[in-house]
């Protein structure tokens, strides 16, 4: 085996600049690269593999509550675009279009769809006649384009992949209930699978989505510098997309009505938000549950002769691995072992197996937790299959439970203005305080601090005090904070 470099490249420390790592350790580790068109990263094959796992469990859970999958068109005209006021009002700033097809000017600009409402209800429209059509409950798994003009990988790209769910109702009271059960969706699969903690709660008016009755969120809190991540949306839209689109129905009484829709997201920004809430200086920590590779067999060996008996107990061992875990085992022979394990530890497989002469002669393995610092144990190779399934589960928790550690230490309940801005301008992490609900109060604190109100949870306490602000009377216990 050569004695070729011993470490990886070296990644920026954490503290130094948390930015910067975020960077370092998305391309090092190889989720994602620059592109050459500006604006865009490329999803590198690791990155994309989880990405395919989260979507494959996402996709599960969503078809659970009844809905179906189905494609719609990249590109909205701006006549149909247009018929939403607020929406398009809302968009504009982000959207492209497109003015030529071929060598012909296009009669009117195509927009490249930001989100697909304008595209989706007109075909909602033509497919709702009675209240038996609904409800209609579909999803698309597509990208978007909205012309960010600050780009960084995963969190704020130009374009981006996510599912859009968009659902028609006869009732409003449907659409609440559908809009509530789909954000209760994504807080389920983001803490279960991600193993992120986030806050539920209500977008405030100025901070809900162009068009929507109501904007429900999930708000994580990122490592370093404890700004919050929006994490997912789900939009209660009312009835004014039904008005504007003319999706109407006629109910058991035989009257015509207009109904009522949702729409919800969630991108590929929580790839983003894995890697700052759990990643450390050593490089990515990702969570078992869509964890590329679960598992890392790493052989070690001198001699020719301990390198046919290592390895064969490596196949050994990922045979018996092979059908519950998704296990790889590392045999490139110009790498020496201690790179190896930086490598994988940079890129965050939560387990790894060494397998050395020694482990061979005592029938075992040496089993490392990528989460646990210096810990090592020795596994006798019989029960290999059962340590696995157990560590796996364990390091899940722990990666839940410290990420939720670091959300309740650095969230205060603040009474007073200056003491919100000593911690946003220290980057202390989430403020929650009493709030009257005047878009004044939160526009000048905004203006003043740059954080803004994440969301009214729903969690709220019985008695609400003054407003921090203005000190009038509070309606809502809110969370203020910087956000990517
Ligand atoms: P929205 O349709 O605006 O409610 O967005 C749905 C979700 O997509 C948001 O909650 C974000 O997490 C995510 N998202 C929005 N813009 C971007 C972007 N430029 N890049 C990646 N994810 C995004």
């Amino acid at each position: 085996m050569t004695t070729e470099r011993k470490f990886v490249e070296e990644l920026i420390e954490q503290e130094d600049d948390f930015d910067r790592w975020y960077v370092e350790v998305v391309r090092k580790a190889e989720l994602a690269d620059d592109s050459p068109v500006r604006g865009t990263k490329v999803i590198r094959p690791y990155g994309f593999a989880l990405w395919e796992h989260m979507q494959a469990e996402l996709d599960r859970r969503i078809k659970e509550t009844g809905v179906q999958n189905a494609y719609f068109p990249l590109f909205i005209p701006k006549s149909m675009f247009e018929r939403e006021a607020e929406h398009i009002e809302g968009f504009a700033p982000e959207v492209a279009w497109v003015t030529r097809g071929g060598d012909k000017e296009l009669e009117e600009p195509w927009a490249v769809r930001p989100t697909s409402e304008a595209i989706i209800c007109p075909m909602f429209a033509r497919w709702v006649q009675s209240y038996r059509d609904l409800p209609i409950l579909i999803n698309q798994w597509c990208s978007v384009v909205r012309w960010e003009e600050r780009p960084r990988a995963f969190l704020r790209t130009l374009e981006f992949l996510w599912q859009e769910g968009h659902t028609v109702h006869a009732t409003l009271e449907e659409a609440e209930e559908r809009a509530r059960l789909m954000l209760e969706v994504y807080r389920d699969f983001v803490e279960t699978e991600l193993a992120l903690p986030v806050i539920p709660g209500q977008k405030t008016e100025s901070e809900k989505f162009a068009g929507a009755l109501r904007t429900y969120t999930i708000e994580a809190m990122m490592g370093g510098k404890h700004w919050a991540l929006q994490s997912a949306t789900s939009h209660n839209l009312g009835d004014h997309f039904g008005r504007v689109f003319e999706i109407q129905f006629l109910d058991a009484e035989g009257k015509r009505r207009y109904a009522f829709n949702t729409s919800w997201g969630l991108s590929h920004r929580t790839v983003g938000a894995m890697v700052m809430v759990h990643g450390d200086d050593r490089g990515l920590k990702l969570p078992p549950r869509v964890a590329p590779i679960q598992v890392v067999i790493v052989p070690i060996w001198r001699t020719d002769e301990e390198r046919a008996k290592v390895e064969e107990a490596v196949e050994r061992v990922r045979g018996l691995l092979r059908d519950s875990v998704r296990v790889h085992a590392d045999l490139r022979d110009d790498k020496t072992p201690g790179w190896k394990f930086n490598d994988w530890d940079l890129k965050g497989v939560p387990v790894r197996l060494e397998i050395g002469p020694r482990d061979v002669a005592q029938e075992q393995v040496t089993l490392v937790r990528r989460d646990v610092l210096g810990q090592r144990q020795a596994v006798p190779v019989s029960g290999v299959g059962a340590a696995i399934a157990e560590t796996l589960e364990d390091v899940q928790r722990s990666l839940f439970a410290s990420a939720k550690r670091m959300l309740d230490e650095h969230t205060e309940d603040v009474t007073s203005y200056d003491r919100l801005k000593e911690r946003v301008a220290a980057n202390a992490g989430f403020s929650r305080a009493f709030w009257c609900g005047s878009a004044e109060c939160e526009a000048r604190v905004k203006a003043e601090t740059r954080a803004t109100i994440r969301c009214i949870p729903f969690d709220q306490p019985e008695r609400i005090g003054a407003c921090l602000v203005c000190g009038e009377a509070g309606r809502y216990r809110v969370i203020w904070a910087r956000a990517y």
